[in-house]
């Protein structure tokens, strides 16, 4: 088990322990990446929780927001397009909005392409991993450029359109459509669900990188993966609850560590 803090991380430590993540992901047949705030944070997306967490600094919003969107959708969408909302959501929908893929996405995708890395399973809703090129993707929290019909699940693409008006009801099946970004309160749809699942379930390794691990059900899976017997390696700049049952915890960022664990791969 090999353990670093940032402090202690000299740059020689840090290219062995980058060496040391390179031959398990070598050696193994199926690796599945999860991400979790942490690489938002590097594209300067606010966190929830922490320090400088929105919670901190704006309060923690009410849980319950699916289950008032079910009461009245058209009264829920008129609210948010009428900038009757939360302040924390204001800030979080403009530095989204301003948002782009940063190095360690891009070496996400550059893993993906030469046979390194089978799919990711990512708990953040930014759209990132999409616009950096990443394939085999599995958006656990959903998408903030898709609309999701809450009955039949179809998902439709927005780009970069904002909705001013409450949107149509699903040309599928005519239910209620909502943002496809799960809400406090909403399940995980099951197609994702399932979906993360039978990747976690074929994964002999996972990288974890920059999870918290304590948002549920997503941080369960990986307790199962590591009770399936895969190897978890951790990028987590601070310890984490998922540190203790890491083969590998590397001290870093996304930023900084994978674009160098892809160029040593490359090598
Ligand atoms: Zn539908």
């Amino acid at each position: 088990m090999t353990r670093t803090s940032a402090q202690e991380l000299s740059n020689t430590e840090l290219v062995g322990t980058i060496e040391q993540i390179a031959t398990i992901i070598s050696e193994s047949h199926y690796v599945v990446g999860m991400t979790g705030a942490g690489m938002s944070v590097e594209s300067g997306i606010p966190p929830f929780r922490g320090a400088d967490g929105l919670w901190t600094k704006y309060g923690v919003p009410r849980m319950d927001g699916y289950s008032e969107f079910k009461k009245d959708p058209i009264g829920w969408w008129n609210r948010r397009t009428n900038e009757k909302i939360d302040a924390h959501i204001v800030e979080l929908r403009d530095a989204l909005t301003s948002a782009k893929p940063h190095a360690g996405h891009y070496a996400l995708v550059g893993l993906e392409k030469q046979g390194y890395l089978q799919s990711l399973v990512t708990q953040n809703i930014d759209a990132l991993d999409e616009k950096a090129g990443l394939e085999n993707l599995v958006e656990i929290h959903g998408n903030r450029t898709k609309l999701r019909c809450i009955d039949c699940g179809d998902r439709v693409s927005l780009g970069d359109f904002v909705p001013l008006y409450a949107p149509d009801s699903c040309i599928k099946c005519d239910g209620i459509v909502k943002f496809d970004t799960v809400m406090f309160g909403e399940p995980i749809p099951s197609d994702v669900m399932v979906a993360a699942r039978t990747e976690i379930d074929k994964a002999d390794c996972v990288l974890a990188i920059g999870t918290s691990a304590t948002v549920r059900p997503a941080s369960g899976l990986l307790w199962i993966a590591e009770a399936a017997g895969a190897t978890i390696i951790e990028i987590n700049p601070i310890e984490t609850k998922l540190s203790p049952i890491c083969e590998v915890s590397l001290r870093s960022t996304a930023g900084e560590a994978l674009p160098l664990l892809l160029q040593s791969l490359s090598d």
